[in-house]
């Protein structure tokens, strides 16, 4: 590790703009690299795919649902970007040889799904937004968006997948969650949000991943079911998992179990389909603890592929 370029900045939040830059060195860095995008935010923003190697087997990673939550970008980023490095030099990680790896799998790297909502956390709204009255309203009129977790139209992504949304409707309207929320609100029908569309158009596209990995924080726990469901290997995959970053298998509970990218993944498509919520502390995690947190994933995040 001590090759690394300096192309990621461990100092500041990592927002849109940062990613971008990122992004564009990445592109300019590693040609075998492919980078596209699963469309456009609310507000305009690219929400781009890197694409690792050209086999059969694919796979998919997904980080910041939540806007609290862009540690998880940053773990894939530096994951992409240490993958990259060790590929162009033919390495084995983990008793994987990387070129090997490239010619198996086909592993794609959304980082931030929603970059938006990673915005109005760190910066807060900008003046010039033309739902800053709106947004502003739904956080209690308050201008301290810290705890920010939804959409840039107060739609909380996680909770806008087809999975037992109608029974999530019905719970959302006894805690009194209303139309739009800085965090826990489904939106009008599942898939309303151009994020969660663009990504599930993008995963029926592709028909056959076999495993999709949502990174969130915090927790250090593991979650591997939904609905009463576990899907076949999925329990082996999750309990590797666990042994090799130290994360509690758990199961969602309440509000929580509803509506998630992993709920539809294994409720609706039947394609296994984990959460990890990274790190532990009180959200959002600072970025000063960063390095303990990755050092536990690192494994998990270059042998995942393998585990299916
Ligand atoms: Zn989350």
């Amino acid at each position: 590790m001590n090759e690394e370029p300096r192309i990621l900045n461990y100092r500041t939040p990592l927002d849109h703009r940062e990613l971008t830059r990122v992004t564009d060195l990445f592109a300019g860095r590693y040609p075998f690299l492919s980078i596209t995008s699963l469309g456009t935010s609310i507000l305009g923003r690219s929400i781009p795919v890197l694409i690792l190697g050209q086999g059969p087997r694919k796979v998919l990673y997904v980080g910041a649902h939540h806007g609290m939550e862009w540690l998880t970008s940053v773990l894939l980023l530096r994951f992409v970007n240490e993958f990259c490095e060790y590929y162009r030099e033919g390495k084995s990680l983990y008793r994987v040889p990387l070129p090997v790896f490239w010619e198996r799998f086909t592993l794609h790297v959304v980082p931030m799904l929603n970059p938006d909502g990673v915005d109005y956390q760190i910066h807060g709204p900008a003046p010039d937004n033309p739902l800053y009255d709106r947004v502003l309203a739904m956080n209690g009129g308050s201008t301290d968006f810290t705890h920010w977790q939804a959409n840039a139209r107060g739609v909380d992504l996680n909770h806008n997948y087809d999975a037992g949304f109608a029974e999530y409707k019905r719970l959302e309207a006894e805690q009194g969650i209303g139309c739009g929320a800085p965090t826990r609100y489904s939106g009008q029908e599942p898939e309303s949000e151009p994020e969660v569309s663009g990504l599930c158009g993008y995963i029926r596209f592709h028909e056959n991943f076999r495993l999709i990995l949502t990174l969130h924080t915090q927790g250090e726990e593991i979650y591997y079911r939904s609905g009463g469901k576990t899907l076949p290997g999925t329990y082996a995959a999750a309990r590797k998992i666990s042994s090799l970053c130290g994360y509690r298998l758990s199961e969602a509970e309440g509000l929580a179990s509803y509506g998630g990218l992993t709920d539809w993944c294994i409720r609706s498509l039947g394609i296994p389909a984990l959460t990890l919520e990274c790190g532990k502390g009180v959200n959002p995690l600072p970025l000063s603890g960063f390095f303990p947190i990755y050092a536990r994933l690192r494994e998990v995040l270059f042998t995942a592929p393998g585990l299916y």
